[in-house]
Order: C-alpha cells, then sequence, then structure tokens
C-alpha cells in the first residue's frame, strides 16, 4: 500500500510565526515544504502526499494533525524556524517515541543537517525529544524540523532561496529513506539514432582497398572475410569504407533510408 506522508508548514493565515530580518516563518516553512512535496514527486513513487495548509491559510493546532490521523498518514513532518538569537538545526520527537520515530528522526536530522552544511558552517543543535502538541498528538511517526534561526545571521541562508530548496529537498530525501521509497525510474529518451555512413558492409571474401573506386588504384590494405565495416560513400560498384572495396566480395546493408543505385 502506498505510504502516505503528511507535510505541516508551520504557522500560516492569523499566526505567522516568528518574524525578522524582513522574514516571516509561515512563508519560510511553507516554501521548504512545497520544495520537499516537487522533490518527492519527481524522485520518488509508491506514496501519497498531503499539506496541512496552504497559503494564508489559518490552522488551529488541533486541524494540524486531525487530518493526518484520519487519513491514516505513516510520517507527519512538521517544518519550523528557531527564533531567540541562536544559531543551527535541530529536530524533535515526542518524549514518548519508539525506535521507528527514532528512525525517522535520524534519516531526516541527517540528511537536512548536510544540505545546510553544503551552504557554509552548521551547528548541530541535536536530534531532541518535546512535548509538541503536534508530535504528542499525531497517531504516526512524527518530527519537527527547527531550520535555523530568523533573528540572528543564520537569517542570511533563509533569505537565499537555494538553500531553502536544499533544505526542503533534504527533508523529501530523509522522509524517502525512512520510508523505504523506491526511486522513480528516470525515463531516458531514445537516443535520436544518427546511423553513420550510409550503411554497413560485410566482407564475403578476402578483397583489397584501393585508394580510389577503379581497379587501377593503388592497393592500399585489404579485407578479411568477415570484417565489417561503416560504409560512407558508394559510386558505380565501389564501397567506401575508408578506401575503395569492389562490391562483389561484400554484401552491403544500407541504412533504412538510403538507397543505391546498383
Ligand atoms: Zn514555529
Amino acid at each position: 500500500m502506498a505510504k502516505k506522508i503528511m507535510w505541516d508548514p508551520g504557522h500560516g493565515g492569523s499566526d505567522p510565526g516568528a518574524a525578522a530580518n524582513g522574514l516571516q516563518e509561515e512563508h519560510l516553512t511553507l516554501k521548504i515544504v512545497n520544495y520537499a512535496v516537487e522533490y518527492l514527486k519527481a524522485h520518488y513513487t509508491d506514496f501519497e502526499q498531503r499539506v496541512t495548509r496552504g497559503h494564508e491559510q489559518t490552522l488551529t493546532l488541533t486541524n494540524r494533525d486531525d487530518e493526518a490521523d484520519s487519513w491514516g498518514a505513516n510520517v507527519f513532518v512538521s517544518v519550523h524556524i528557531n527564533a531567540g538569537g541562536g544559531s543551527g538545526f535541530e529536530s524533535y520527537i515526542h518524549n514518548n517515541s519508539g525506535a521507528s520515530t527514532v528512525a525517522l528522526q535520524n534519516a531526516v536530522h541527517n540528511e537536512v543537517l548536510a544540505a545546510m552544511r553544503r551552504f557554509g558552517s552548521t551547528i548541530d543543535r541535536g536530534k531532541k525529544r518535546a512535548d509538541f502538541f503536534v508530535l504528542r498528538e499525531t497517531n504516526m511517526d512524527a518530527i519537527l524540523t527547527e531550520n535555523l534561526f530568523i533573528d540572528s545571521n543564520d537569517a542570511n541562508h533563509l533569505k537565499t532561496e537555494a538553500f531553502l530548496k536544499a533544505v526542503g529537498e533534504a527533508h523529501a530525501r530523509g522522509v524517502a529513506i525512512f520510508l523505504g521509497l523506491p526511486s522513480k525510474q528516470v525515463s531516458q529518451p531514445a537516443p535520436l539514432s544518427q546511423p553513420q555512413g550510409i550503411g554497413n558492409l560485410k566482407v564475403l571474401e578476402n578483397t583489397v582497398i584501393r585508394d580510389r573506386p577503379v581497379y587501377l588504384g593503388n592497393i592500399t590494405g585489404q579485407v578479411k572475410t568477415g570484417d565489417q565495416y561503416i560504409v560512407h560513400d558508394y559510386q558505380t560498384g565501389w564501397f567506401n569504407i575508408g578506401g575503395w572495396v569492389y562490391k562483389n566480395h561484400v554484401q552491403f546493408i544500407p541504412h533504412d533510408d538510403v538507397k543505391i543505385s546498383k
């Protein structure tokens, strides 16, 4: 059965969350979640995902976990931005969480921290536990991430779209790793066939290669029975395979769209 993932962008609407440095937590969390959703869609299969709120939508805390519970989500991920003048990344699971939720925390925490560190040194504030409402009231494995501080120098990263994207994608990878989601087979378009030359030939009996398409041409080499060559040109009975060989000694297999006069 498809795994169900509920994404929860912290705050929103009449509850903007923390604000500083021209940034609002509700907007950052929604961006991170949207990047996570897009990344999962693009790279994995066998899952369904929902988001607790849209843009400028207000949810009470109770609203947040209700849908996840009634839908039967397997994983609940609540994304937040920290405030209070510190620095770094931390994640939370509930005080009473068991081994499964610890595994979720390990997967997401490690992916997100690694992604942040590609943008510069990032303090690991740790894999923590707390009695947060959304962690307590959700019936499934649930994690809450605090992605840097909105009111410290961390804000420089939070102003960078590439950073938010990387953090969102890391959340998605962490969840995918935890759930063991199969990777999507990325379908490569078949390369446009660009056959070389006008066809191929197979040597039927040993013969010589001449420098011109006539019997008077100088012999420059020889070909052996069974050898195969790409044919670049044809002139009145002679095939050019680099030098010229006479048609009686070879079998010519033209490319589909090539016609030659015998
Ligand atoms: Zn928050």
